[in-house]
């Protein structure tokens, strides 16, 4: 970006631009408020991903843990269901055998019963066996070898059987085969009991275990959480707050201040830029004030200035009873100096006067510039002893002084000067003037180069009206 300055000098232009661009590389190297508000923002949102992260894993283990009592909880009850229909088809075995409907049913039933006796034998032969269900499976074993052996009566022998016994063996064998059957289903109920309290322990477990990590992950996130608002607020918040804090000083005319942002981003650019156009509203001012209180030609106060200094001192002096006397200077034949030396060398002459009064008296009095070649002093808290001792300070200050004009010409003048010393209660401030001024044409009609006093000049016009009289 190109930067333009708007309406400077070209001293402040070229300062402008540079200042510009040095804020433009300044924002561009170092890390700006965007990135930092992406770190910021990323690093609050990392917690997040951590606690959906842990719920998820911590789901996916519970999840797991109850797949696997699920497993193993059907491979116990597998062989129960298969007990179950080899029991059933034994039955319908042996009832065919009984009805006559089924022809040589002995070897299917032999098979049956094998299949049987390894399904209990592999029941009792697995792992981790509890006693109740041991004995269960015991007791159907014993239970249908009671009923095998029932069975084995009515296969080997049922034609030459008696119909009493056939019958027995046949009551024999159904009420081992029921026993059996109550058996197994005791059994069932015992493993799917063990199951769902299994199940319920399991979950309690998980439950526990997925409490302890969510909250250790919340924790760790409201941990992290913290720390990046802080960080964030250190970082963005704090320079905001001391960016409007300034701006609200310099709204209020304290042009002074500084604001003080230590990061290296977009607010610092900005920072700068506020305490840059502080300086220049300061300097531009200043020198406003400048123009606005002082004589361009001399540098002491103007006639608006002076007639400032001139309330503020006699408003003092009424309000302290403390004296304050005023000087009026007037250098004499300046015009003649004018005509015979020219008019620039009568400003460097003004200059040197003005120079000189500011040099011969004290920091708290005020030298002004009262119009063309006529100087004025307020000298607060000099009573009209002292300003008189002033006053002729100042005339031999004057006549003494020579101004060098070339390396063979110098020039030498005088100065005539009056005073008065301001009657606390007795006077307006216009009369006060107004003495000091006549005391001046009083210095002037006695032949120049002399101090008057208001109160010599009252005293002689006094004594004259009564001589007159
Ligand atoms: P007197 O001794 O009675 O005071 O005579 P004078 O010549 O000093 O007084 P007069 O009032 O006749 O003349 C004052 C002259 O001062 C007239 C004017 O040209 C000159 N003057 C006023 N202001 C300036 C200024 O800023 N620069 C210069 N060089 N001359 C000035
Ligand atoms: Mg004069
Ligand atoms: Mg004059």
């Amino acid at each position: 970006m190109r930067c333009r300055p708007i309406e400077l000098g070209t001293i402040e232009a070229s300062f402008h631009c540079q200042y510009v661009s040095n804020m433009q590389r300044k924002a561009n190297t170092h890390t700006s408020l965007r990135s930092r508000l992406v770190a910021g923002v990323g690093a609050m949102l990392v917690p997040l991903a951590a606690l959906a992260g842990a719920a998820y894993f911590s789901f996916e283990n519970a999840i797991g843990k109850f797949e696997q009592t699920e497993n193993k909880r059907l491979e116990e009850l597998f062989p129960l269901a298969q007990l179950d229909v080899l029991l059933s088809e034994s039955n319908n075995l042996v009832e065919g055998q009984l009805s006559g409907s089924t022809m040589s049913a002995r070897p299917r039933f032999e098979s049956v019963s094998a299949n049987i006796h390894a399904t209990l034998s592999g029941m009792l032969e697995s792992p981790s066996q509890l006693p109740e269900k041991r004995t269960l499976i015991l007791r159907i074993q014993k239970q249908w070898l009671a009923a095998h052996n029932d069975a084995g009566q009515l296969f080997s022998s049922a034609p030459e059987l008696p119909p009493t016994a056939k019958l027995q063996a046949q009551a024999s064998y159904e009420e081992h085969v029921t026993e059996a059957l109550g058996s197994l289903q005791q059994l069932n109920y015992l493993l799917s009991h063990l199951q769902t309290t299994e199940n319920l322990e399991q979950a309690k477990q998980d439950r526990q275990y997925v409490r302890q990590v969510i909250a250790l992950v919340f924790l760790v996130a409201i941990a992290l959480m913290v720390v990046s608002a802080k960080i964030l607020s250190q970082h963005i918040l704090v320079p905001i707050q001391r960016l409007k804090d300034g701006a609200a000083r310099f709204g209020e005319g304290d042009l002074s201040h500084r604001i003080e942002v230590e990061t290296q981003d977009e607010l610092s650019a900005l920072a700068h830029a506020f305490n840059h156009m502080a300086k220049t509203l300061e300097q531009s001012q200043s020198d406003l004030v400048r123009l606005a209180t002082l004589d361009g030609l001399t540098g002491v106060y103007n006639r608006r200035e002076f007639n400032r200094w001139l309330s503020a001192e006699i408003e003092r002096s009424q309000r302290e009873y403390l004296p304050v006397s005023l000087l009026m200077v007037d250098i004499d034949h300046f015009k003649k100096l004018n005509d015979t030396y020219g008019h620039q060398a009568g400003d460097e002459a003004l200059r040197h006067v003005g120079r000189l009064l500011q040099r011969e008296v004290r920091p708290g009095d005020h030298v002004a510039r009262y119009g063309g070649e006529e100087f004025a002093i307020i000298l607060p808290n000099a009573s009209e002893a002292e300003a008189y001792v002033v006053a002729e300070r100042i005339r031999a200050a004057i006549e003494a002084q020579s101004i060098p004009l070339s390396t063979e010409q110098s020039l030498r003048f005088t100065a005539s000067l009056g005073f008065s010393t301001f009657a606390v209660d007795q006077e307006t401030e216009e009369s006060f003037a107004q003495r000091a001024d006549q005391a001046l044409y009083h210095a002037k009609h006695s032949g120049r180069n002399r101090v008057s006093s208001a109160a010599q000049v009252a005293l002689q016009t006094a004594e004259a009206q009564a001589a007159h009289n």
